[in-house]
């Protein structure tokens, strides 16, 4: 099956009980059991629920892993994945990985002694530096934010097999529409799929795929202890959201390409940061890893004052955090996003307080340029 077909055939096709073309919203919390321990598979909707299988099942295939999980949002599927390793394990993490990856490893795990040291995942000689006796891990965000830098999945597990770590990759920014990292080495992929998959700012969700049964198990054993599992409506939301992931990746990649050429050709905006750019430095290997470049990017419009100014004036762009809907969004990421990272750290990582960053909706990429243009001006 290819991607697109996948998409809408993928996972548990409709309900064989009433012929419904789509899985119904299994709004339960138990279920009848003829005799002790005699069930149709499901017991508790906190081990199971059918509506949150099935997106679990659709996701796994998509991904292309043996198992799906689906949690309450993005950090709390991060949360459980971490929960996999114990008190005394280290892991290796990217130094620009989304703020809340950080808050939660720097602020939460640490004080239950898993430790994280936070690098720069293009540099191979400062990622092995950091590797430890007790490192069970390598995370990883690719493209990350808001500068779209770019990490070779391959490479980076190349270093995770010879050492005997497992690699975790957070694919919110690409969806597996573009990129499937465990194609390309990693053993455990995570999505905010409350950005793209949803892909309609109506819901909050986290995905984990993982790529071997025993860690499967593990982290199902994980899911089921802790708890922060996808309700059932919100399950339902996002099967329906992710049916047309590819059309929507398709027009959101569209329209960024052309309003990056657009700016890129500007005098007055100082850099475009679009891995689609030639002159991304991470142009090749995300051309290599990946088959699109995604629809948000952020560029340095030369000064804050320049950057408010251009936030107040747009009319399709609504200024707002969260990225990946159909509606276009803009932020600064200096002021929103990033603010909690101290000012000298953002100049260090080029985070200006001119960078505008755009997560490009599907509205018709005329108006979005004009828009611009006009805000620009
Ligand atoms: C939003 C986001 C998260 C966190 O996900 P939530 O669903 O908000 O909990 C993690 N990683 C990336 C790259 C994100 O953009």
């Amino acid at each position: 099956m290819r991607m697109k077909t996948k998409l809408i055939h993928g996972g548990i096709d409709g309900d064989p009980q009433t012929g419904a073309v789509v899985v119904p919203i299994y709004q339960v919390s138990t279920y009848k059991q003829e005799g002790v321990g005699q069930h149709k598979g499901y017991e508790y909707s906190r081990t199971g629920n059918p509506t949150r299988f099935a997106v679990e099942k659709y996701i796994a295939e998509i991904e292309g892993g043996v198992r799906g999980f689906a949690f309450s949002s993005g950090m709390a599927a991060l949360s459980s994945i971490i929960m996999l390793f114990n008190q005394g394990d280290h892991v290796v993490c990217g130094n620009d990985v989304y703020g809340g990856t950080f808050r939660v490893l720097s602020k939460v795990f640490n004080r239950m002694g898993i430790q994280a040291s936070f690098v720069d995942t293009n540099d191979v000689a400062q990622m092995e530096a950091a590797i430890q006796d007790t490192t069970r891990a390598i995370m990883l965000e690719t493209p990350s934010n808001p500068l779209m830098t770019v990490t070779d999945i391959q490479a980076v597990s190349q270093i995770c097999k010879a050492r005997g770590l497992k690699l975790i990759v957070d694919n919110t920014f690409m969806t597996p529409y573009w990129q499937n990292p465990l194609h390309l080495g990693a053993d455990i992929v995570f999505h905010s799929a409350t950005k793209y998959l949803g892909g309609h700012s109506d819901v909050v969700a986290g995905l984990v795929v993982v790529k071997d049964e025993s860690v499967g198990e593990e982290l199902h054993f994980i899911q089921n202890s802790v708890g922060a599992i996808l309700g059932p409506h919100d399950s339902w939301l996002l099967l329906k959201g992710m049916k047309t992931l590819g059309v929507r990746m398709e027009e959101h990649e569209r329209n960024a390409n052309q309003i990056a050429d657009w700016l890129n050709q500007r005098k007055d905006i100082a850099k475009v940061f679009y891995p689609g750019l030639a002159d991304h430095p991470g142009h090749d290997i995300a051309a290599k890893q990946a088959r699109g470049f995604g629809g948000t990017f952020s560029f340095d419009v030369g000064s804050g004052e320049r950057a408010d100014q251009v936030l107040r004036k747009v009319k399709w762009f609504t200024l707002a955090e969260s990225l990946g809907a159909v509606e276009s969004l803009i932020s600064v990421p200096a002021r929103m996003t990033h603010a909690s990272i101290p000012a000298e750290r953002r100049a260090q990582l080029g985070i200006t307080d001119g960078l505008v960053r755009i997560s490009v909706g599907i509205e018709d990429v005329e108006d979005l340029i004009e828009d611009l243009e006009m805000a620009l001006r």
